[in-house]
């Protein structure tokens, strides 16, 4: 028993570490919560963490452009013309799923009339006192205090709702919410950053996957004359995948401050309120019933393959989306566990994971679609059918225009609400608990980027054998 106990660790150890990290970063973050610790010290405690964020960070952009380049290049045009196809068209049918799926829990569980029943009025007092002593929180974090009056509620939440639009540009003073998203699909020639103003933090991702998919195409095309580009991407993404080899190793010890650190700046979950409550378990109960159910469904009637060996290859990246709440910053791990786990074919993996992690955000989806609705329940404000299909579409629309970062989806939220008419403002109601929605909603989307991968090379495993080749490229997952 010994000697097998061995080997599995051996086998699995990267693994077990991560899990261990998760746990004791929860115990530590706990236990340091009782001891008061000062702003500067929850910052310096967050150090090994944030640092854990940068290298990964650091690997997302060589990663995508290397593998839609060297990806597309590497395939004929109608190879890649139908992977296009099913690629997207699966990924909008996931989300359109996704989406109903919230539609249905929302409207079963009511999240926002059930507690009002009980607590009219003062149902609204915890949750004000609550946002407040949040946007408090993080206001005292960016500025010095000493040097500023306490602020009134309302430019709480002006500074709030500003600053989160800006670092995610979202919205610009010089354009419509349209016309920036299609000016970012088509990226000027610094390429990688965001058109709106002060989006240090904003790496267009979405522009970045366009730009190096249409060069990989182009890249294709021009067969030989093509090839030293083609040949540098392929070094690039195998040089991206040894960086990540080496970096894992710091997982377990970026993950224990990552943690820790989060639930030491969190809010006091007993003055989270009814509502707010019922809101979170229906958003969760729909995160499980997406993508611990019906995601795995669709990938064993399509593959006959065991969702649950397929989805053991890919624990390591959903323990990192859990600790980082960011599908690309996983992007890197989702495709060594793939890669090197799961065997899928790396031209595949190069097309369908990039544009996976940055279009195909099924928890994002559901979870919008369950915030819209849960706001209009608090409001009182009953939708009619049109309101509901129209929430569908926009919270599909908003999840493919939210980028993989953490709390990307509380901003395109604007989106689906102001398409029914629902207040903005409220997006505020559910802020308090956002930061821990974010990381399963993040999990579920890393999970439908992974399925949908292995999905993929199931089906079109019959283009990508080569002439003559007995064996398909695609292997088995063990
Ligand atoms: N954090 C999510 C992601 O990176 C996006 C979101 O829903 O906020 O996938």
């Amino acid at each position: 028993v010994w000697g097998r106990v061995k080997n599995v660790c051996k086998q699995n150890g990267l693994l077990i570490l991560s899990v261990l990290a998760v746990v004791i970063g929860c115990l530590l973050g706990f236990f340091l919560r009782g001891k008061q610790l000062s702003e500067q010290e929850v910052k310096y405690f967050q150090f090994p963490g944030e640092l854990l964020m940068r290298m990964l960070k650091m690997l997302i952009l060589p990663l995508v452009v290397s593998s839609l380049m060297s990806g597309l290049a590497a395939l004929d045009a109608k190879c890649s013309s139908r992977l296009g196809i099913m690629t997207i068209s699966y990924y909008l049918w996931t989300t359109f799923v996704a989406v109903v799926v919230g539609i249905v829990m929302v409207y079963i569980i009511h999240p926002g009339g059930a507690a009002q029943k009980e607590d009219s009025e003062d149902s609204k007092k915890p949750m004000t006192n609550n946002i407040f002593n949040h946007m408090h929180y993080t206001y005292r974090t960016q500025r010095v205090p000493e040097l500023i009056p306490k602020p009134t509620v309302a430019q709480l939440l002006d500074e709030t709702t500003t600053r989160r639009v800006y670092i995610y540009g979202i919205q610009d003073d010089n354009g419509t919410d349209v016309q920036n998203f299609s000016l970012d699909l088509t990226p000027p020639p610094d390429v990688i950053m965001k058109t709106s103003p002060g989006t240090s933090e904003g790496m267009n991702v979405l522009g970045i996957v366009i730009f190096s998919a249409t060069m990989g195409i182009m890249l294709g095309r021009m067969g030989p004359n093509g090839s030293a580009l083609v040949n540098f991407c392929q070094s690039l993404n195998e040089a991206v995948l040894k960086i990540v080899a080496i970096v894992i190793w710091y997982f377990p010890f970026g993950i224990v401050f990552l943690v820790a650190g989060k639930i030491l700046e969190m809010d006091d979950p007993s003055a989270m309120g009814k509502k707010l409550g019922f809101y979170a378990i229906t958003v969760v109960m729909g995160l499980v019933l997406h993508g611990l159910f019906i995601l795995p469904a669709m990938y064993f009637f399509i593959t006959k393959k065991s969702p649950i060996v397929y989805i053991r290859g890919i624990l390591q990246a959903l323990l990192i989306s859990l600790a980082t709440s960011s599908s690309s910053a996983t992007l890197p791990i989702t495709f060594k566990c793939l890669l090197e786990n799961n065997h899928i074919d790396r031209r595949i993996i190069r097309f369908v994971l990039p544009v996976g992690a940055t279009i195909n955000m099924d928890g994002t989806a559901l979870y919008e679609a369950v915030a819209a609705i849960f706001i209009a329940q608090v409001n009182n404000y009953e939708l009619d059918f049109g309101q509901i299909i129209t929430i569908s579409i926009t919270a599909t629309a908003a999840s493919i225009g939210a980028a993989g970062i953490p709390q990307a989806g509380l901003v395109t939220m604007v989106i689906v609400l102001t398409s029914v008419g629902l207040p903005t403002d409220d997006i505020t109601l559910i802020i308090a608990v956002d930061w821990a929605l974010d990381r399963f909603r993040t999990m579920v989307n890393v999970m439908g980027d992974a399925l949908a991968t292995g999905i993929m090379a199931h089906i079109c495993r019959k283009d990508f054998v080569k002439e003559g080749e007995q064996v398909p490229l695609i292997c088995e997952t063990k």
